[in-house]
């Protein structure tokens, strides 16, 4: 009886202190940025996958079955937040994990902790354009939000895991350490290009501007994702004139490639076409997407 007793108090007592685990702890992000994030925090201890690869338009993904058997099994789920990626409630809701809903250990919205950019004051309605309407989601750009985003995984790491706290806060010192020492490197590269204005297709680089103090002029789309019109390009352009310093168009590469090269010739500036993400044109890491970044706009 006395012994039975014990086994039970024992079997309650690890329950209490959370699930040990003996396999790796499975990840499912948004996307490869976050991925990359996860991985270098998670090690060993973690197996992480993609919801979607590469360098995609987040304001628009079609979800398929495959990810709702990805969200069915996993114990984390990283999303990217800001009603940017809704979607992902539906898989949520048809995958039917109890640790995946929102409020549970194994749900984070990475953008929680973000100092978010572009957030629209007072009611919101389309003047923000139809798809940033709760402010700019393209926060992953710059590099101190990879900083804030690899301390939120950390922490629900060691929530669902915290056999392995140890490492993971081992992990996340030295993921910190080298991306702080990089955006030391990064910000050096791009001193030069502070006089310049950028003009982007999509307002997709605030972020990164914001991070490097680079000066955004304006967009090619007149509000995010509303096609560029003539009358606003013209508008653009007379502004570009006006400001007399050079000019690089920067655009991501599954936005229409013709229409940012032509405006960048007419007005004798240079054209950077990029992936925004990691898992595309060769980027493999967080902190190699800024290499390549910087590389493609101080080439
Ligand atoms: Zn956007």
């Amino acid at each position: 009886m006395f012994y039975s007793k014990l086994v039970t108090a024992f079997i309650a007592s690890i329950c209490l202190t959370g699930a040990v685990f003996a396999a790796p702890v499975k990840v499912v992000t948004i996307s490869d940025d976050f991925t990359s994030i996860a991985q270098s925090i998670g090690g060993k201890h973690v197996v992480v996958t993609s919801l979607i690869t590469g360098s995609r338009n987040l304001h628009s993904i079609n979800p398929k079955p495959s990810m709702v058997m990805m969200i069915k099994n996993a114990d984390l789920l990283i999303r990217l937040g800001m009603s940017q990626d809704k979607w992902i409630d539906g898989l949520i809701h048809v995958a039917k994990n109890p640790n995946l809903f929102p409020g549970k250990q194994g749900y984070l919205d990475a953008s929680t902790n973000i100092e978010k950019l572009e957030v629209p004051q007072g009611n919101i309605d389309g003047s923000m354009g139809d798809v940033h309407l709760h402010g700019n989601p393209h926060y992953w750009l710059n590099p101190k939000n990879g900083l804030v985003i690899a301390e939120q995984i950390k922490d629900q790491l060691i929530l669902i895991d915290p056999d392995h706290a140890r490492d993971y806060q081992a992990n996340y010192q030295n993921f910190s350490l080298a991306l702080k020492a990089k955006i030391k490197v990064w910000k050096q590269a791009l001193k030069s290009y502070q006089n310049y204005n950028f003009v982007t297709y999509h307002k997709a680089w605030s972020y990164f501007f914001d991070g490097f103090d680079l000066r955004m002029v304006g967009e090619l789309e007149p509000l995010p994702g509303i096609a560029p019109t003539t009358k606003h390009l013209v508008n653009l352009s007379q502004t570009l004139k006006e400001s007399n310093v050079p000019t690089i168009v920067m655009s991501t590469i599954y936005y229409p490639k013709k229409i940012s090269q032509s405006f960048a010739k007419k007005q004798g500036a240079k054209f950077v076409f990029v992936s925004a993400s990691v898992g595309s044109d060769g980027v493999t890491s967080y902190e190699s997407l800024f290499d390549y970044l910087v590389g493609a706009v101080t080439k």
